[in-house]
């Protein structure tokens, strides 16, 4: 049965926001901006790069952020890569559990607010 009384409610609330904040406490390191990854064609003659089929070099990695406006780049190598991609997917993660708490608590704060116009 769905909750019916702003008490009722505001439990339910308060139980789904202290559900993600636990859920928040287990994230493990954050890290800014995205990995990709590129295969490349060299300048030597007759390389397998030049065949066809071609087969290019790579893959290279590389970080890419955005700090203070510019542009910040670091090439990487795949188990450097790999450690990007899950701190950066642990940032996303915590990004998204933010948000969910700002709703969830956005919600709790206009029945708390009502309950206290109107005591
Ligand atoms: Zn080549």
């Amino acid at each position: 049965m769905p909750p019916t009384t702003t008490d009722e409610r505001l439990a339910d609330y308060e139980t789904r926001y202290r559900e993600l904040a636990a859920e928040l406490a287990t994230i493990g390191l954050i890290h800014s901006g995205s990995v990709t990854h590129r295969y490349t064609r060299c300048q030597t003659p007759g390389c397998k790069c030049h065949a066809d089929p071609p087969q290019l070099h790579g893959p290279y990695y590389q970080w890419t952020a955005k700090t203070n406006g510019k542009t910040v780049t670091r090439r990487l190598n795949e188990n450097e890569a790999e450690l990007y991609q899950e701190w950066i997917a642990n940032d996303r993660r915590l990004r998204q559990l933010i948000q969910q708490m700002r709703q969830i608590a956005a919600k709790a704060a206009e029945l708390k607010l009502k309950q206290a116009a109107s005591p």
